[in-house]
């Protein structure tokens, strides 16, 4: 048989299952894909986006799912990894209708993928989802569930900066320090407010004028035009949109010391990637680590509500979690991304052994 385009991609990425949803109805075009349920149920959002072709959506899906794995094992969770896409534009084609269908679609899968807000979605389509599955996390706390991951996610960011900060200045205090937030949407957004805190000097960076002017108009800060952010000179640059941005091109322009943003999957080639930016000499935070604040928050759903202060402290465990992973790194030779994932896979490794017996 000829290599095949997608049987292939899934044994070398190691995906449990994949399932593609169609609904002419409420034209729902969606692919769950289910990593890992190793350490648990597979848990990750749902990005609804308008992507070129299906390959890029196909791809996506796969690389998110993936990422998902390391950042649950990484972070001690019980959960596996999967994630959700829908192709379409969340400005335009989101309805009741498609969010049930959808719902409907994670529910035939029976528990093995718990979904939740990614990109382009928000806690209201989840609310919708809920009326046809329980297998939702992240669901509005006045219905009970831990609200928008974005609030935690942004805290866990900033946690993580700083642990970065002291690695790469000696201190993680980041008064005076200069940091380009790429996309300031709800992660962005809400991280620029810890940064405006604590006195950092910020510089934003959107696609949207309306995204820029909600945060320009609460805090000071400098707009530098999306095609500018790799050439700007700052102490910490901040992916807080979309993946590949650390790739052939950028890295060579960056003018910056240390990376620490929440974009899921910043380094377009894992390997290579990572080891450009250490040889640049810039201390990448691996976006998995320092962005997990979301799940840690669903996490802390439980069975008698959700436990706030536990997501908080269990969030604010990233900070040594970085200094782990930035020792580890340097004791072994590795790149920050190699540190992180050795400690992930360990724990998948030695959850298999746990397992195996009754
Ligand atoms: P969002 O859609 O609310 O915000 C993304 C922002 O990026 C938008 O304002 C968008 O206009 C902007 N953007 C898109 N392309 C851009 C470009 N080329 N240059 C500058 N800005 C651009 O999404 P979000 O929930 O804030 O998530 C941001 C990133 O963090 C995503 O990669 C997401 O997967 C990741 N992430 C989010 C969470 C969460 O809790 N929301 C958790 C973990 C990881």
């Amino acid at each position: 048989m000829e290599r095949s385009f997608l049987f292939d991609q899934l044994s070398e990425s190691e995906h449990e299952q994949v399932l593609f949803g169609s609904d002419p109805d409420t034209g729902l075009k969606c692919i769950i894909a289910i990593h890992s349920t190793v350490l648990g149920p597979s848990l990750g959002g749902t990005r609804f986006w308008n992507y070129n072709t299906e390959e890029e959506a196909i791809n996506d899906v796969l690389r998110l799912s993936r990422g998902m794995t390391y950042k649950a094992a990484v972070s001690g969770l019980n959960m596996g990894g999967g994630k959700g896409v829908i192709i379409g534009n969340p400005y335009t084609d989101k309805s009741e209708m498609l969010w049930r269908r959808y719902g409907k679609f994670i529910e035939s899968l029976n528990g093995r993928y718990i979904t939740a807000e990614d990109v382009g979605v928000s806690t209201r389509d989840m609310e919708w989802v809920s009326m046809e599955t329980d297998y939702v996390g992240g669901m509005p706390k006045y219905l009970g569930g831990s609200g928008d991951p974005s609030v935690m996610t942004a805290y866990g960011n900033f946690v993580g900066m700083k642990a970065g900060a002291k690695k790469v200045w000696g201190s993680d205090n980041l008064e005076g320090k200069k940091v380009l937030v790429q996309g300031v949407g709800h992660v962005g957004s809400l991280l620029c407010r810890h940064l405006a805190a604590s006195g950092a000097e910020i510089l934003i960076s959107d696609i949207r004028e309306e995204h820029l002017q909600s945060v320009s108009s609460t805090m000071k800060c400098t707009v530098v035009d999306p095609d500018k952010v790799y050439e700007t000179t700052a102490d910490i640059y901040a992916p807080c949109a979309l993946g590949g941005t650390l790739n052939d091109e950028t890295i060579p322009l960056l003018q910056c010391k240390l990376i620490a943003g929440a974009a899921n999957n910043q380094l377009l080639n894992e390997d290579v990637h990572a080891k450009l930016l250490r040889q640049s000499e810039i201390c990448y935070l691996p976006d998995f680590v320092i962005n997990a604040g979301g799940i840690i928050n669903i996490g802390a759903e439980t069975d008698m509500g959700y436990q706030e202060g536990m997501a908080r402290s269990r969030t604010e465990e990233i900070y040594g979690r970085v200094e782990t992973i930035l020792k580890l790194a340097e004791k072994h030779d590795l790149t920050t991304h190699e540190a992180a994932m050795k400690i992930a896979q360990d724990r998948i490794t030695a959850m298999k052994k746990l397992k195996s017996s009754f």
